[in-house]
This record gives structure tokens, C-alpha cells and sequence, in this order.
């Protein structure tokens, strides 16, 4: 049974052993990948859900890594936040979304409002309103089809300098939206202190959403998160939306827009195109 259990234990280690030499490589790799073009920007289409048009497209960053393939945020962006590289890959993702979002103006007539994630410690740069300044002027692109998400947590953590960097940020035209709302800290008051424009209701409470028999505490639950948003004079979004009966109990709710894999997954900058040239059949 001891041996049994060394065993065991040295099973756990290795693994533990191969994911941090995972990190590692991930971590020391990543600087040059960012200049070797490496990273790509997926654009998700977002949807008005009252007459199902096309408004936005949230920006997610995909990394196309020589030897492990494609890896997904959930799989580098941790270490990119803790080895610092999430500033310079952050500032990136922007401007190539703010390219994109001015060429979809320019070349196709439509004004989409592009979403790009910030991450904590971007919040944290004193000069982040420089920043966003710069890469606006830079691409070109109106102030108005910008949309910053920032987490429930990225928000608390953001007292003081970065809530007056938020402040800026919003004085000029920009929007913020709250992601992943209703899952981090239970605390609206700083609903009343930022410059909030969206919720962004988390996936989770779109699950099971005019499903039969219907859970009427979950149609109440997403009512009041609505609810909330239009008394503060926000819009809502629902994100992980992937039937058609979660989005047209969401509608009737009054939820504003829809995110999710009914409307469309992540796609590279071209099938976006392909949807505003042939529109889009939901
Ligand atoms: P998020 O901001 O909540 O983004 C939504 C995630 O849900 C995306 O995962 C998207 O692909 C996925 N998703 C969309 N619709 C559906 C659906 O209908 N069903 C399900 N099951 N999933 C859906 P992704 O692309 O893997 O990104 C994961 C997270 O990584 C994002 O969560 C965001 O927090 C972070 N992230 C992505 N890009 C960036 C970035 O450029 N910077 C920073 N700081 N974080 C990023
Ligand atoms: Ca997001
Ligand atoms: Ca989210």
C-alpha cells in the first residue's frame, strides 16, 4: 500500500512537474511569438436581439503556437498576466481590433462596436488612456465603436488611480462593460461610482433558459439582472447563448443583445466580412 501511494504521488508530481514546464515554455516563448505573428484576434459576432442585427463582434485572442497547435486564452493569457507580456499582447489585441473594426467601416459601411477583454494588470498601467488614445488615433477609429470589457474582479481590484484611468477612458467616448456579471463579487456599488455602459450577463444564467418544464427561478433571476442594468440606464448582454429558445426567452426578458454559439463562434476577420456582405441568417 506504501509503494501504491509513493507511486501515486510521484504520478501527481510529474504531472505537476510537465505543467509547469508547460508555463515555462509558454512564458519565455511568448515575447518573440508576439513579434513573429504568432497570436491572431478571433472576432464572436454579437446581436441585437429585437431585430437580430448585427452590432458588435467581441475580440479573443488565439495563439498559434509551433508546438503545442492552437491554444485558447484559458491556456496563456494566465501566464502572460503574471509574467507581465499581457501589457504588450494587450495593447496588440487592441489596435489590431481597432484595425479591423475602422476597415469593417470603411470598406463595408458598417459601424460595428468592437469589444476587446482588459486584463487586471493592464488596468494597473497609469498610462492606459495614453495608450487607448494612441492606438485610436493610430487605426483611425471613432472613440463611440470601442467597448472595454472589464471583469466584476478587475473592477474591485481597481480602486483609486485605475478608477479615475476608467474615468478618462469613458470621458472619451469610450465604452466599458461589465464581463462575466452576476458570477465575481455580489456588490453593485461600484455600479454607481464607474462609467458603466454594459452588463454583460455570464453565460451560466443563460443556461437552462426556456428549457421545459421552465425554471421560473431562472427566468426571474436573468429578469432582475436586466432589470437591473435598464434602471441604471445600462444595456444588457447575454453571452453563451446557443438555442433558440435561450434567445427568445431572453428577448422577451428585454435582454438588449446576444452572444453565443447560436449566432456565430469566434471567427478570423474574413467570415465577419462574408456575414455583412451576404447578411446573416438567424
Ligand atoms: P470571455 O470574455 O467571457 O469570452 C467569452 C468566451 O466564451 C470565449 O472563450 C468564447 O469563445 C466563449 N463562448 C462564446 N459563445 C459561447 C457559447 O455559446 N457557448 C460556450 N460554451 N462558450 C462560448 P475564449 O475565446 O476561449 O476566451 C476565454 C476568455 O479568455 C475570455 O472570456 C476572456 O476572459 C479571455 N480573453 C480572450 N481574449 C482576451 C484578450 O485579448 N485579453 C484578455 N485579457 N483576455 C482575453
Ligand atoms: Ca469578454
Ligand atoms: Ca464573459
Amino acid at each position: 500500500a506504501k509503494s501504491a501511494g509513493g507511486r501515486r504521488w510521484a504520478l501527481f508530481d510529474a504531472d505537476r512537474h510537465a505543467r509547469e514546464v508547460t508555463r515555462y515554455t509558454l512564458s519565455t516563448t511568448m515575447p518573440a511569438a508576439l513579434t513573429r505573428g504568432e497570436f491572431v484576434v478571433e472576432y464572436q459576432p454579437l446581436f441585437r436581439l429585437s431585430d437580430q442585427a448585427l452590432v458588435g463582434v467581441e475580440a479573443l485572442v488565439r495563439w498559434n503556437h509551433p508546438a503545442f497547435g492552437r491554444l485558447l486564452p484559458d491556456q496563456f493569457i494566465e501566464v502572460a498576466e503574471a509574467s507581465g507580456l499581457i501589457v504588450p499582447l494587450g495593447r496588440w489585441v487592441l489596435a489590431e481590433a481597432c484595425r479591423q473594426a475602422r476597415r469593417w467601416q470603411t470598406d463595408r459601411g458598417r459601424d460595428l462596436v468592437v469589444s476587446v477583454n482588459l486584463a487586471v494588470r493592464q488596468m494597473h498601467q497609469p498610462d492606459l488612456a495614453g495608450t487607448v488614445r494612441e492606438v485610436l488615433a493610430e487605426t483611425g477609429l471613432e472613440s463611440r465603436l470601442l467597448q472595454l470589457e472589464l471583469t466584476e474582479s478587475a473592477v474591485m481590484e481597481t480602486a483609486g488611480e485605475p478608477m479615475r484611468v476608467l474615468g478618462a477612458l469613458a470621458a472619451m467616448g469610450i465604452r466599458i462593460a461589465i464581463d462575466d456579471f452576476g458570477t465575481g463579487y455580489s456588490n453593485f456599488a461600484y455600479l454607481c461610482d464607474l462609467p458603466v455602459h454594459t452588463l454583460k450577463l455570464a453565460a451560466r444564467f443563460v443556461e437552462g433558459l426556456g428549457e421545459r418544464p421552465a425554471d421560473p427561478a431562472r427566468d426571474r433571476i436573468v429578469a432582475a439582472l436586466v432589470g437591473l442594468a435598464h434602471g441604471l440606464g445600462l444595456s444588457a448582454t447575454a453571452e453563451g447563448v446557443e438555442t433558440v429558445e435561450q434567445a427568445a426567452r431572453l428577448r422577451e426578458l428585454g435582454c438588449d443583445c446576444g452572444q453565443g454559439w447560436l449566432f456565430g463562434r469566434p471567427v478570423p476577420p474574413d467570415e465577419i466580412d462574408r456575414m455583412l456582405r451576404v447578411g446573416v441568417p438567424v
